[in-house]
Parts: structure tokens; C-alpha cells; sequence
């Protein structure tokens, strides 16, 4: 049914277009009532307008924590007005009815975006604002709310075509989006205390540092981009980032050139930015990833050699490929790059020769980041399943050296724990089973996403030897390689295979009820093994 709107509720931080209204809401015969800050617009331009303070006979105080929270206010929202005892309540103590209730909150959001400090954001979180967002809201059969100036319009409209109220439907979709409206800025308020930042957080860095990830499930995201399709053409898509959490690694990135990046393009570039980020700060390294794994990864002393050695590792992959590198690109980088058709090139910066060779490739998407994620931060990651989703922290273990146990009789070299500790890296960012086959700080053969790890150790030898004959080399890179493994071998097939392959060292996390099986073959064909105690699957 149709209620007619006789007194309105004024109160707003966002002054945009109230004069307006509330000169339209004056035309039409309504009652204004306001808080202190919009009384004063509304009066300035001449409209007459009770105050709050009268109605509640009591100051607005603290610094305006406390200006309409009362009982008159909140009596007024939440009265149901065909309710006998509800209405003897209105009567017994004066409280009369709101119709209709214009507000928006404290910009708590924009607040925390401009820096602001500690006191001044907790200021900024508004509570009377809300909880007469909320009355109304609740009250929608009676009470009309609008929460958005954008709004305004519609509201008028409405009342015109109404004479004087608003319909049911109206009320309802308003107060749908109302509580919308304060739901997310709960969100955002929660997103500040569980990421926002060590400084002006009343948690403190250290306590920010103790909540174990997965209990910081942001909850208030936004959208950044509509993405053209998702996977498929036939999915829709779009790039969210939570808010209050600082803007990382591609959607921080800045787009120089090409096409506009795509679902599957956000995804790979991703992939490849993580694993470059764990060279970050070392030699010259190139990553090129295919469908989210790498197909070539390689360190040298050069970038452009770092290219060369990692197209060799598989070229026919490496075609459409999405390539990081973990610093400025050259011109002969750029160049040699561009012989090939690439999607995705990242990197931490690009020179005039580098973005002149890009040019040249007008469809290319050349994506320039100022910092690496780093390999060893918290995060979250999430992964819906039917019905639910699975949320968990990221895999941030990273190791060194030091950390291996040699399980074997034969120690390995200093040339092949460097290789080894390559081969594991690489691996970690390789989709389960992960076999990869390193040597001289270039992957030799990398074999993916496998159902069972024989498989992929026979792939990635078989890479090897294609990459062999397709450079004229005389025998497979694997040969005097290490090999890593992302989980244990449960059985010593596996590593027989990566010795048939060629190569004199293993890495793997160990822990299979047949590890000494394994052990003992690789004690018999000679070779060094060590054992990470991390596992790094990848799904
Ligand atoms: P004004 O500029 O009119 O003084 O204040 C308008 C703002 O105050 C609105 O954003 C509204 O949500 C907020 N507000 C209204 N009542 C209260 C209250 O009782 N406490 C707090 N903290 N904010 C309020």
C-alpha cells in the first residue's frame, strides 16, 4: 500500500544534492527534520527545519557520536503504525512517526584511503547513521529510506506520480539496497581491522602479524574491471579487490600497451609474476608460463640469454605464452621476445629500445610493475566448490641451502644443490604432479599436472629430449641435471626414471612409508639425493 510522506529525516555527510530535495520535500508540504551539519545546509538555503536536538530534547554531544540515537528517533523509524500497542506507545510518550529517512554515513572508506590517522578513521565510523539506516530499513512496510543521492530522483519522482507517497515496491528495493549499504560498510570496517594499515591499526603490527590468515577473510571487496568473458566465452568475469588491503601484484600493475587483458591473461600473468617474484633481487631470470604453468624458466647473466635459454627449454609451449622477467627489459630482450608471438609480457620496467620493439607488436599487453609480491608473504587463497568454498593461506614456504638433509651416501656438489634449489622453485609453481629438470640454473624438462608422478617425470624427460634435437644439442639437458620432485616419490619408479633421464640429483620433500626403498636405489645408481621436509603441491 501507499504511504503518504508527512515528515522526513535528514541526515547526510554527503551534502550533494540535499539542498535540492529537501527544497522539493518543503514544496510538497513534508515536515524536515535534520542533524546538525545538514540543518545548516538546508537553512542556509532558506528551507525551514527542525532539529534533531528538539525532537529528542537532548544536544547533539560527543563530538556527534551521539545525535539521533534515541528512543524519539528510533520510535518515530520503528513504530508499526497499524499496531495498537505501538501506536499507544507514540502517543503516551510524543513520538512522531517518520516517513521518510534520507542519510548517508560517515565516508569511512574514503577516510582510510586518504591516510588519514588512526583517531580520525575511528571517527569516521559512523553508528547512529547505520542504526537509523537499519529501523528504517526494517520498517520498510511504513517507512521509505534512501541511502543513495543518486536516489534523489527516483524518490521525487515518485512521490509526484503518488501523490505524495511511495508505493510498497519502492520502499522494499530501497531497503534491499539499504541493507546492502550497511552490510558493506560493516564490510570495510572489518577489512580495516583484520589488513588496514600496522600504523593507524588499533591492533597493532603485532597482533596483525599473530591472526593466522585464513581468520582474516576479507569481506568487503570491489570491483576493479569487468573483464570481457570469463575462461569461456560463454562465462561472465570480472577483477575484485578487497578493500583496505593494498594493491599487489598484476591488478597493481600499469598496462603500457595492447590488447585489454582478459580472464585467462589475469590468471597467467599471475602465475608467471609469483614465480619470477622468487628470483627477485638475484641474476637476470626469465618465467614463461602456458596455461598457468611454467614452460620455461632460466637464470643467466644476462636477461636476453635468460630468454634464449628458457624458449630452448620447450619452444613449441613457450607460443602464446605470458613472459615475466625479474627486471628492466632491454631492446635486444624486447626484440628477441617479439620473435615469437607472445600474449603477456611483465616486468619491473621497460627502456625506450625495449617499449620501441613492443611497438611494433600493437596486440602484445606490455604490463609494468614497481615492486615483486613477495615469494615468502602471507595470504589467503580461496576456491569455490559446489555449495561452498575452500580458503586456505598461501603456500609462502621458501628455503635455502641449509635447509636440506642429504639422505644418500654420495654428497651432492655445490653446482648441484644450486640446481636443485632452482629445479624446487620452479616446481613449487608447476600445477601437481610437478616433475622438474634443472641444470645450470635452466630448466631442462618440466612435466605438469600429471595424475601420477611417473607420468610427469616421463613428460619433462621427454621435453628434454625434444628441446635436445629441436637445438641440435648433443644430448638432453637432463643429462647431469638435478631433479625436483613437489612431493614424495612413493615409489622408487620414479626416481629411476629421473636417473634413466640423466640425472645425478634428487629433491624432493621425503616422508613416503618407502623412503628408504627410494634411498637405497638412488644409493645404487650414485646419485645425490636430499629432502626439503616441504611439500609444495599445487592443484
Ligand atoms: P550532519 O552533517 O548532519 O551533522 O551529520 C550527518 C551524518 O551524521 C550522517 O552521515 C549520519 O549518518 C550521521 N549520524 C546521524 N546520527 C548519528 C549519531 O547518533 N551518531 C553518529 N556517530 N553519527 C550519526
Amino acid at each position: 500500500t501507499d504511504v503518504a510522506i508527512k515528515r522526513a529525516l535528514l541526515s547526510v555527510s554527503d551534502k550533494a544534492g540535499i539542498v535540492e530535495l529537501g527544497g522539493k520535500l518543503a514544496k510538497a508540504g513534508v515536515q524536515l527534520v535534520s542533524t546538525g551539519g545538514t540543518a545548516r545546509t538546508l537553512r542556509d538555503a532558506g528551507l525551514d527545519v527542525l532539529d534533531v536536538s528538539d525532537i529528542t530534547d537532548f544536544p547533539e554531544m560527543m563530538d556527534g557520536r551521539v545525535k539521533t540515537l534515541h528512543p524519539m528517533v528510533h520510535g518515530g523509524l520503528l513504530a508499526v503504525r497499524d499496531n495498537e500497542d505501538h501506536t499507544a506507545a507514540m502517543d503516551a510518550h510524543d513520538i512522531g512517526a517518520i516517513d521518510l529517512l534520507v542519510v548517508n554515513l560517515y565516508p569511512f572508506e574514503e577516510t582510510v584511503a586518504r591516510g588519514a590517522s588512526r583517531d580520525e578513521i575511528v571517527e569516521n565510523i559512523d553508528i547512529g547513521g547505520p542504526a537509523m539506516v537499519r529501523s528504517a530499513s526494517k520498517n520498510h512496510q511504513f517507512v521509505t529510506i534512501v541511502t543513495d543521492p543518486s536516489d534523489y530522483d527516483e524518490l521525487t519522482t515518485e512521490l509526484a506520480e503518488h501523490d505524495g507517497a511511495t508505493t510498497q515496491a519502492f520502499r522494499t528495493r530501497m531497503a534491499a539496497k539499504a541493507f546492502a549499504k550497511t552490510a558493506s560498510y560493516d564490510a570495510a570496517i572489518a577489512n580495516w581491522f583484520a589488513f588496514g594499515d600496522a600504523y593507524t591499526n588499533p591492533l597493532g603490527a603485532e597482533a596483525l602479524k599473530a591472526t593466522p590468515f585464513v581468520e582474516k577473510m576479507p569481506l568487503a571487496f570491489s570491483k576493479k574491471d569487468e573483464l570481457r568473458y570469463g575462461e569461456n566465452p560463454h562465462q561472465t568475469a570480472a577483477v575484485y579487490l578487497p578493500q583496505n588491503a593494498g594493491v599487489q601484484g598484476v591488478p597493481q600493475a600499469v598496462q603500457v600497451q595492447g590488447k585489454e587483458l582478459s580472464y585467462n591473461n589475469y590468471n597467467d600473468a599471475d602465475a608467471a609474476l609469483e614465480l619470477v617474484a622468487e628470483f627477485a633481487g638475484g641474476d637476470p631470470a626469465v618465467v614463461i608460463v602456458k596455461h598457468a604453468n611454467p614452460c620455461g624458466v632460466a637464470q643467466a647473466s644476462t636477461l636476453l640469454e635468460a630468454w634464449q635459454q628458457a624458449l630452448a627449454c620447450d619452444s613449441v609451449s613457450a607460443f602464446g605464452g605470458i613472459v615475466a622477467v625479474n627486471r628492466p627489459l632491454d631492446g635486444p630482450t624486447a626484440q628477441a621476445i617479439c620473435e615469437i608471438f607472445t600474449e603477456v609480457v611483465i616486468a619491473p620496467g621497460a627502456d625506450d629500445a625495449a617499449r620501441e620493439a613492443f611497438a611494433a607488436k600493437k596486440n602484445l599487453r606490455l604490463l609494468l610493475i614497481e615492486d615483486f609480491p613477495q615469494a615468502d608473504r602471507e595470504g589467503f587463497q580461496i576456491k569455490t566448490i559446489a555449495g561452498g568454498m575452500l580458503m586456505q593461506s598461501r603456500d609462502n614456504g621458501v628455503i635455502g641451502a641449509d635447509d636440506l638433509k642429504v639422505v644418500t651416501k654420495r654428497q651432492p656438489s655445490e653446482q648441484e644443490v644450486a640446481d636443485a634449489l632452482f629445479a624446487w622453485k620452479v616446481a613449487k609453481h608447476v600445477k601437481s604432479n610437478a616433475i622438474v629438470y634443472a641444470k645450470d640454473g635452466v630448466t631442462a624438462g618440466i612435466g605438469a599436472g600429471q595424475m601420477n608422478r611417473r607420468d610427469s617425470s616421463r613428460i619433462a624427460a621427454v621435453r628434454a629430449a625434444e628441446a635436445a634435437e629441436a637445438a641440435g644439442w648433443d644430448a638432453p639437458r637432463t643429462k647431469g641435471s638435478a631433479v625436483a620432485s613437489d612431493a614424495f616419490f612413493p615409489f622408487a619408479d620414479g626416481l629411476l626414471s629421473a636417473v634413466e633421464a640423466g640425472a645425478t640429483m634428487v629433491i624432493q620433500p621425503g616422508g613416503s612409508m618407502r623412503d628408504d626403498e627410494v634411498i637405497a636405489a638412488a644409493d645404487e645408481a650414485g646419485i645425490a639425493m636430499v629432502f626439503t621436509g616441504m611439500r609444495h603441491f599445487r592443484h
